[in-house]
């Protein structure tokens, strides 16, 4: 999958995440990407997780490992058990404990709703939706087992979901994915309200309309920008660094009260813009 460019967020605070180590899945691409990389550039030590682009995950190694912190590849498909096990287990044993994850990794498979198959169906269920459940899960366990290290954190692990507005604006064509997002947001709230107790921050980002691969069709001709920006307020379509602004904002102590939280980033779409005019 094709990586986007230009993501050294210049304006991140070198120290902010300084001694943690982040696992950032689906970072080989777009908005992982991007969030692995200003991780690093907060400090963090990374894991950049990947399933096939190999070869983008070790380019974005090395523009984190610029930073001079630690940053390796891990390949593992999250929609399958052994593997994220297996991945959790590998970075505890190399980068000693895991402080942050973000729940990154999806997909979409689209199509109208009669014409969608069961495998279509479970596919995006189980690596947007399952895929988060299994990587949270195991990233628990760890932050359970280590607990509390004032000198790293206030908190003893945080967890940011990836989610969409699609979590609240239905989509035509997609309840595949907005049946997964609108999942995440009630798995983020359930998991935040359990483990808050233990000191384990749980929130949910929800992009808008953000340039990368996955829509690409999108944003790639100036007529279907066009049409995009008819839904943002704010007049621009997202960037990948916009997601990993807030990604590392909502991992820092910075944030340490926000807690069960889905920051909306995206320009304003979530705001009804159809309403600005009409109703
Ligand atoms: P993207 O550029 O297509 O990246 C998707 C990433 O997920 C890739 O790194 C891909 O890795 C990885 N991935 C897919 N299946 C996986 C699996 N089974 N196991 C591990 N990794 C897997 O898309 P993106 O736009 O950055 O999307 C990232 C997240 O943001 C998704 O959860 C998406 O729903 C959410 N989001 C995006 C937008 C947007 O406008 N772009 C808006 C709202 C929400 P490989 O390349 O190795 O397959």
């Amino acid at each position: 999958m094709a990586s986007i460019e230009g993501t050294l967020r210049q304006g991140i605070p070198a120290h902010l995440l300084k001694g943690q180590k982040a696992l950032v899945t689906g970072a080989n691409s777009g908005i992982g990407l991007a969030t692995a990389v200003a991780m690093g550039r907060a400090g963090a030590d990374v894991v950049v997780n990947y399933v096939v682009g190999k070869e983008e995950a070790e380019k974005v190694v090395e523009q984190i490992r610029a930073f001079g912190v630690r940053a390796e590849a891990y390949q593992a498909d999250v929609s399958d058990e052994d593997q994220v096990v297996a991945m959790t287990n590998r970075m505890v044993e190399e980068f000693g404990t895991i402080d942050i994850l973000v729940a990154n990794a999806g997909m979409q498979r689209d199509a109208s709703f009669t014409e969608m198959t069961l495998a279509q169906w479970q596919k995006v269920l189980d690596v947007n939706l399952t895929g988060q459940f299994l990587c949270a899960r195991e990233a628990t366990k760890e932050f359970l087992r280590r607990g509390v290290v004032p000198e790293v954190s206030r908190a003893a692990g945080k967890i940011i979901c990836m989610s969409s507005v699609h979590q609240l604006i239905p989509w035509a064509g997609h309840v595949n994915y907005a049946a997964s997002k609108g999942g995440v947001q009630m798995m983020m709230e359930t998991l935040a309200q359990e483990l808050a107790p233990k000191k384990i921050r749980v929130n949910a980002i929800a992009p808008g309309a953000i340039k990368t691969p996955i829509n690409r069709s999108a944003w790639e001709t100036p007529e279907a920008q066009n049409d995009l920006l008819r839904l943002i307020p704010y007049g621009r379509v997202g960037e990948p660094d916009d997601i990993a602004a807030a990604a590392v904002g909502l991992a820092s102590d910075l944030m340490d009260y926000v807690v069960g939280a889905t920051l909306y980033v995206d320009g304003g779409m979530t705001l009804f813009p159809g309403f600005a005019t009409g109703g």
